[in-house]
């Protein structure tokens, strides 16, 4: 050994290396949340807490039919009336159930929802759905997938029963001027 390298072996050069890096984001601006009283803002795209409008389902079944792991379970029955002396069939939702624990937040559902605007929708902001016991508390029945029962709403975001719903695309596009205006 070298007496250079014996000089070498006693300044801990790993240390001033990582004070150096330290030293680097001392003076950045922090990035640290104090969650949970600061929120980053999701974007728009970002998919959460499932909206649901059981005023703008037509009972078609398609996303439980889209659904990759088999957790949207759907009801319903015929109801028979008669209009202008004409029967008329009329599906009636029972039961819309989304066992939300098991969800991989794929979006397929929505994806396949041919309502205009879609019935079911992810893109609430909405993330804060925290339960002590999972199996009951992530298993939304359409009540609940209406009225956020348990949930914490982004602030600024309504559940759907308070009119939380996203926009008809058509009324946007008659306001802009544009198709049927
Ligand atoms: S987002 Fe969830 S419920 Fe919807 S299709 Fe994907 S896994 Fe199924
Ligand atoms: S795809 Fe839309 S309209 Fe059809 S059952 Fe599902 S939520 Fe209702």
């Amino acid at each position: 050994m070298s007496w250079w390298d014996k000089i070498l072996a006693f300044i801990p050069l790993e240390l001033v290396q990582g004070l150096g890096v330290t030293g680097k984001y001392l003076f950045r601006k922090k990035v640290t949340v104090q969650y949970p009283e600061q929120r980053l803002e999701p974007k728009d795209r970002f998919r959460g807490m499932f909206g649901f409008s059981e005023e703008r389902c037509i009972v078609c079944h398609n996303c439980a039919k889209a659904c990759p792991i088999d957790i949207i379970h759907i009801t319903d029955h015929f109801e028979e009336s008669v209009v202008d002396g004409k029967k008329r069939k009329k599906k009636v939702l029972d039961r819309y159930d989304i066992d939300v624990k098991r969800c991989m937040f794929c979006g397929l559902c929505e994806e396949a929802c041919p309502t205009k605007p879609v019935a079911i929708w992810l893109t609430t902001k909405t993330y804060e759905t925290a339960a002590y016991e999972r199996n009951e508390r992530l298993y939304f029945d359409k009540v609940r997938l209406q009225t956020w029962d348990g949930v914490l709403p982004f602030p600024g975001v309504k559940a759907p029963a308070e009119g939380g719903m996203p926009e008809d695309p058509k009324a946007e596009k008659k306001a802009a001027g544009g198709e049927g205006a």
